[in-house]
C-alpha cells in the first residue's frame, strides 16, 4: 500500500469504485472517465508502478489479469463484437496512474493503434 497512490486507496477501500471482480490478488472496476461504452480496469492489489517493474514472480498475475479481463468482457456481452486491452507504460504511452492497470475497452468501433 503506497499512501499517495489512488489505486492502492481503491484496493484499500478508502476511495470507492464500481467493483466488477475481486480475488486475493486482483481487482476490476469501472473507469471513472470511460472512453467507450465499456471501459473498465483490471489491477493487481500489489503496488507495481509500471509494466517495467514486473518481475518473474508476477508472471501468473499478468496471465490472470488477461484472463479475468477477457472473462469480464465476455460477461458484458463483448464476446461477439470484440474489445481491446491496453496497458500504458510510462509517460509517452499516456500512463497517468503509476499503479499497474489494464484497460478493457469496448462497445464501439476502435481506431487502429497509432
Ligand atoms: P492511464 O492513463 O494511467 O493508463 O489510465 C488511468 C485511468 O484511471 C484513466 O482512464 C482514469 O480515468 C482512471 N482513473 C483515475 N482515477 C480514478 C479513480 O479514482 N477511480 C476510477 N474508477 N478510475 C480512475
Ligand atoms: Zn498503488
Amino acid at each position: 500500500m503506497i499512501d499517495d497512490c489512488i489505486f492502492c486507496k481503491i484496493v484499500d477501500g478508502q476511495i470507492p469504485c464500481t467493483k466488477l471482480y475481486e480475488d486475493d490478488n486482483l481487482l476490476a472496476f469501472e473507469d471513472i472517465h470511460p472512453i467507450a461504452p465499456t471501459h473498465f480496469l483490471v489491477i493487481p492489489k500489489e503496488h507495481i508502478p509500471t509494466l517495467d517493474d514486473v518481475e518473474e514472480r508476477h508472471a501468473q498475475l499478468l496471465g490472470d489479469m488477461l484472463y479475468v479481463s477477457a472473462q469480464l468482457a465476455q460477461q458484458k456481452g463483448l464476446g461477439a463484437s470484440g474489445y481491446r486491452q491496453v496497458i500504458n507504460c510510462r509517460e509517452s504511452a499516456g500512463q497517468v496512474v503509476f499503479h499497474l492497470h489494464m484497460h478493457v475497452i469496448g462497445g464501439r468501433k476502435m481506431d487502429k493503434m497509432g
